[in-house]
């Protein structure tokens, strides 16, 4: 597996796969033919089919120059290798192709191309299942946090206190704002409003929801906000951990940790199975964020490694099956809400773990198998084409 620094990145929303991978790969084609005279790109299977409300074009003009670029969508053209293809295609002045690169976007914002391994060599952890690494922190009698840092050194602690503070500063600054999110859904951002009753009542669960809302909204007004694994999903873990700090009073330190901790889970599901909506469902993206910050949630509350493991199995087995149908193709509807449910759903599932020994029946690296298997079997219109499910539904309410 990859380092933990792969997982967690930090950029703009609203859309890993969708938007920061396709723009990933239009600075790496515009390096190569920056004296292009124009540019087509054209997106293929689900970047196609929900491209616009993922703002995918608004992205690669961006970085091709909207005058230069067109985008064609082309939802038929589909590769078995991963449903989110894009070509990009350079001319010169007189018209002659200079140059051409198809290039996959498979999640997390990462980039493939199509003779590529999917799972990544393990350049950083040499064992990629947690039966594995859970027999070798028990023989070495080290937790799962010294694990990481054997794996990665000493400098992964900086890094994390980098991503809790981007965290941190991506859900104040969605507490702080309110009115309309960009797009034709109208929806109204409800974190501050939901923050004034949380000034009132101090309750942990009006917070966590709060919190969780705000980075959601943040990522769906294109704001900062940090993969976790995804754009799509980076509520989750922020929600969970705002509240640890600023009503639990953990130290800044602590919470840093339990990001390393459940970066592991999210590397796992990445290496083994996928954090692409495209690919699996939503299963993969807030299912996996969700286990991510039940880990998280387990570490800090004391929770041994088994313990540990057990909060993200159970996180993840319980959103196995879940399918992405975003309304219009926007990061809204169902996902903003979602976020601050799975927030308060990680929550509970490290406080069941802990009410345990640890020991249970379905290992974490079994369950992750099953999210591969399901997200197979999940027929196309529930992966991230808004051709099915909630996708197809009219609203029934609007702010007018
Ligand atoms: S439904 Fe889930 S996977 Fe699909 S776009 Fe929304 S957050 Fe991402």
């Amino acid at each position: 597996m990859e380092s933990l620094r792969e997982l967690y990145k930090v950029g703009n929303g609203p859309s890993s796969s969708h938007t920061m991978g396709p723009q990933k790969a239009a600075q790496i084609f515009y390096k190569k033919h920056s004296d292009a005279n124009r540019f087509v790109v054209e997106l293929y299977g689900a970047l196609a089919l929900t491209g616009k409300g993922h703002l995918t074009d608004w992205a690669v003009k961006k970085e091709l120059g909207p005058l230069k670029t067109t985008v064609l969508y082309l939802p038929k053209i589909n590769y078995d290798y991963h449903p989110n293809g894009m070509k990009f295609i350079a001319y010169d002045q007189a018209n002659c192709l200079i140059g051409e690169w198809l290039v996959f976007s498979v999640g997390g914002g990462d980039l493939k191309n199509l003779d590529e391994p999917r799972s990544e060599p393990n350049l950083c952890y040499s064992l990629d299942k947690m039966q594995a690494i859970l027999a070798y922190t028990e023989k070495k009698k080290i937790s799962l946090l010294e694990y990481i840092i054997e794996a990665e050194g000493e400098e992964i602690k900086n890094f994390a206190e980098e991503i809790v503070s981007t965290m941190f500063k991506a859900v104040e600054q969605g507490l702080s704002v309110s009115g309309i999110l960009p797009g034709p859904l109208m929806i109204k951002r409800r974190a501050q409003n939901i923050y004034e009753q949380y000034k009132k009542s101090f309750d942990f669960n009006t917070l966590v929801f709060a919190a969780a809302l705000a980075v959601s909204e943040e990522n769906a007004a294109g704001g900062e906000v940090v993969t976790a694994p995804t754009c799509g999903s980076s509520g989750v873990m922020p929600g969970v951990l705002y509240v640890y700090h600023h009503i639990k009073k953990y130290p800044l330190r602590i919470i840093s940790e339990a990001v390393l901790v459940g970066g592991l889970i999210g590397n796992l599901v990445k290496h083994n199975a996928s954090i692409s909506g495209a690919e699996v469902g939503c299963q993969g993206e807030v299912g996996t964020a969700c286990a991510m910050s039940a880990a998280a949630a387990a570490y800090i509350n004391g929770g041994t490694n088994q313990q540990i493991e057990y909060a993200a199995e159970i996180a993840l087995e319980h959103h196995l099956g879940m399918t992405c149908d975003p309304v219009l193709g926007y990061v809204q509807i169902p996902c903003i809400e979602r976020n601050a449910l799975s927030a308060r759903r990680a929550i509970d599932s490290a406080t069941f773990a802990l009410l345990t020994d640890g020991k249970h029946y379905i290992s974490l690296d079994d369950c992750i198998l099953s999210l591969k298997e399901t997200g197979k079997d999940l027929h196309p219109h529930y992966r991230e084409t808004s051709l099915g499910g909630l996708a197809k539904r009219k609203l029934t309410y609007n702010n007018d």
